[in-house]
């Protein structure tokens, strides 16, 4: 199991979320079949939406973060439920690059530099919440950074990190977010910018088997803190078939009549956890006379 932790120091100015989602890139390494640096580009996509998901305060409410970008990826998309747990779709799960400048896998590189974030978050409300921000570097920390100082306005710090096994299995993986409360003052800053200066990397910290309670009480290191929440969180997905009918019905009836018409029972893989379902032609007529009405 992954697990996210929800930090505030008790003077309440600084907010921290940590997060292990080792288990939760292992599986979407395992299901999307990802190359190095797809996995630790979708981990870091997923960790973030992990993070993003346990703030959500709503039983029913969700966060899905989409980046559409020009590098070989493609789309990335991750949704998070109000308990961290994640799934998500990568365009394409199979790109080779050789490592960074600094010898790491080249996140940035496959992403892509030119292209969006979107942040959609489902309050329950009529309408989602939709934030956009263009990226500012692809590597996926520094975008989420962007995204909060942009859209929400609220001063941000996010690292995210996986580490990939030669034999392409996910080592470690894991992430933070701090955030200035509004009751915070120039003092906080200074003491976040000196916390993070020998900060070792979050993955390193997680693969040494610290939790994330153990990273936000090392980070936030001569404060008190008050763990707020904490939740154990895996990739889950929620399809079903009737989800899957839904989909189909939504692409039309010109489509529907075509699957009817072949008749051949067909196979369809949830985009996001790959499970297989089936459908024949009386399937495809049920859900045409659906579409009509
Ligand atoms: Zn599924």
């Amino acid at each position: 199991m992954g697990k996210v932790t929800r930090c505030i120091t008790t003077d309440g100015a600084i907010m921290m979320m940590a997060a292990d989602t080792t288990d939760i890139v292992a599986s979407a390494e395992q299901i999307h079949g990802t190359s190095a640096v797809v996995t630790a580009a979708f981990g870091r996509l997923l960790t973030a939406c992990s993070l993003m998901g346990q703030s959500l305060k709503g039983e029913d409410n969700s966060i899905s973060l989409q980046i559409k970008a020009d590098g070989p990826i493609g789309t990335l998309l991750a949704v998070s439920d109000a308990h961290a747990n994640v799934r998500g779709y990568v365009g394409q799960p199979i790109v080779e690059l050789p490592l960074n400048r600094q010898g790491k896998l080249d996140v940035g590189g496959a992403v892509g530099k030119n292209g969006n974030l979107y942040v959609v978050k489902d309050l329950g409300l009529k309408e989602p919440y939709v934030g956009q921000v263009p990226l500012v570097s692809g590597e996926i920390a520094e975008d989420i950074t962007s995204y909060f100082a942009v859209s929400e306005q609220i001063p941000t710090v996010c690292a995210l990190g996986v580490l990939v096994n030669p034999d392409l299995s996910c080592k470690a993986a894991g992430g933070f977010i701090i955030q200035l409360l509004p009751g915070a003052i120039e003092e906080d800053i200074v003491f976040i910018e000196n916390a993070l200066k020998d900060l070792e990397n979050v993955s390193s910290m997680i693969a040494q088997g610290m939790t994330p309670e153990a990273i936000c009480r090392l980070v936030l290191k001569g404060r008190e803190v008050e763990v707020l929440d904490e939740s154990a969180c895996e990739y889950r997905c929620n399809c079903s078939k009737e989800r899957i009918e839904k989909a189909l019905i939504s692409t039309g009836e010109k489509t529907l009549r075509e699957l009817a018409e072949g008749g051949k029972t067909e196979e369809i893989n949830c985009q996001f956890c790959d499970k297989k379902y089936y459908f024949d032609t009386q399937d495809f007529l049920r859900l045409l006379k659906q579409c009509k009405s």
